[in-house]
C-alpha cells in the first residue's frame, strides 16, 4: 500500500492469528515455519541455522534490525519483490509455500510462486500460511550472497546457492539470482553445467558464466543492465564456492 499498488477497500490483520507463526521440525527433518514468523526470528532461529542454514544467512541480511523486527517471511515472499533475499533463497531450497483459500488448502513449490514483478499465484481470497523447507541430503552446503550500495540498502544483485557433493562430485546443485529479473531467477542450464563435476572454481567460473549470460537484467539509478549482469556473474561464482566449501567442511 505504501508503494500505491494497492487500495483495498478492507484490510485483515493476521497478526493476532498466532496459529501462522512459529518454526517447527518436521518428522522427515524439514522445517514447516508459519508465514507471519518475523525475519529476525528466521535468522535467529536455530532450527533454521541447523537444517536451512542458507535461510538464516539471507534473512540476517534482509534491510535493517526494524525492518527484520516488523516483516514476516509470508509478507515478503506473498510481495514477490524480485530484489528481496527470502524468494531467491526459498526457491534454491526448493520449498513448498502451504496456501489456504475458500477453495481448502493447496501446495505449490516456489519455483512456481513467482509469476512476475510483485507477482505470485496468490488469489484474493488466498492466505499463505506455511514456508515447508523439505531436509537436505548429507555434504549439502549452501551461501547467499549478495552487492549492495550500502548495508541495508536492496542489493543490486545477489545470489543463493546449494549444492551436494558425493565423492568429490557434484549430485545436486542450485543457482538462483535475485534483483536481476522479474521474479527469482533459476538458471538450470547453470545447474545442469555444475551436476557431475568436482566443483572446482574453473567449474564454477564457467558456470556462473553461464547464468549471466542468460540474464536481461533492468537498468536503474543504481545500476547499468552491463553492470547488474557482471555483478550477477561475481555473486554466482562467490556464492557457489561458499556452498562447495561448507559442503566439504
Ligand atoms: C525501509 C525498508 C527496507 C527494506 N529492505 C528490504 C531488503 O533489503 N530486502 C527485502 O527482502 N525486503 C526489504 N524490505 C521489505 C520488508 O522486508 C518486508 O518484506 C516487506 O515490507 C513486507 O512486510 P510485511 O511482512 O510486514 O508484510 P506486509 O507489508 O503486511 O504485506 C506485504 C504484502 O503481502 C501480503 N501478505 C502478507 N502476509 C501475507 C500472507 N500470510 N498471505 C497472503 N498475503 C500476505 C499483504 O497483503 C501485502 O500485499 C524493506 C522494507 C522497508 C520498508
Amino acid at each position: 500500500m505504501a508503494l500505491r499498488f494497492a487500495q483495498p477497500a478492507h484490510l485483515v490483520d493476521l497478526n493476532r492469528v498466532p496459529e501462522l507463526v512459529g518454526i517447527r521440525e518436521l518428522a522427515d527433518g524439514g522445517l514447516s515455519i508459519g508465514a507471519m514468523t518475523r525475519t529476525a526470528d528466521v535468522a535467529a532461529d536455530a532450527l533454521v541455522s541447523g537444517y536451512a542454514p542458507v535461510l538464516a544467512e539471507a534473512a540476517g541480511m534482509i534491510g535493517h534490525a526494524a525492518i527484520r523486527n516488523r516483516g514476516t517471511i509470508g509478507g515478503s515472499v506473498a510481495h514477490a519483490d524480485p530484489a528481496a533475499e527470502l524468494p531467491a533463497v526459498l526457491v534454491a531450497l526448493d520449498a513448498t509455500l502451504r496456501i489456504r483459500g475458500r477453495a481448502g488448502q493447496r501446495d505449490v513449490r516456489a519455483d512456481e510462486f513467482f509469476q512476475g514483478y510483485f507477482t505470485t499465484v496468490l488469489g484474493e481470497s488466498d492466505i499463505l500460511t506455511d514456508i515447508v523447507v523439505p531436509p537436505s541430503p548429507v555434504s549439502t552446503g549452501s551461501a547467499f550472497v549478495e552487492e549492495a550500495r550500502r548495508v541495508s540498502d536492496f542489493a543490486m544483485a545477489g545470489a543463493a546457492a546449494v549444492v551436494t557433493l558425493e565423492a568429490g562430485r557434484c549430485t545436486h546443485a542450485r543457482l538462483v539470482l535475485m534483483a536481476v529479473s522479474d521474479r527469482p531467477y533459476r538458471s538450470q542450464d547453470t545447474e545442469a553445467a555444475l551436476l557431475g563435476s568436482a566443483l572446482t572454481d574453473d567449474d564454477i567460473e564457467r558456470a556462473a558464466g553461464i547464468a549471466a549470460a542468460e540474464l536481461t537484467p533492468n537498468e536503474d539509478i543504481h545500476a547499468s543492465a552491463d553492470y547488474r549482469r557482471a555483478l550477477a556473474a561475481v555473486v554466482a561464482g562467490r556464492a557457489l564456492q561458499l556452498a562447495r566449501d561448507r559442503a566439504t567442511a
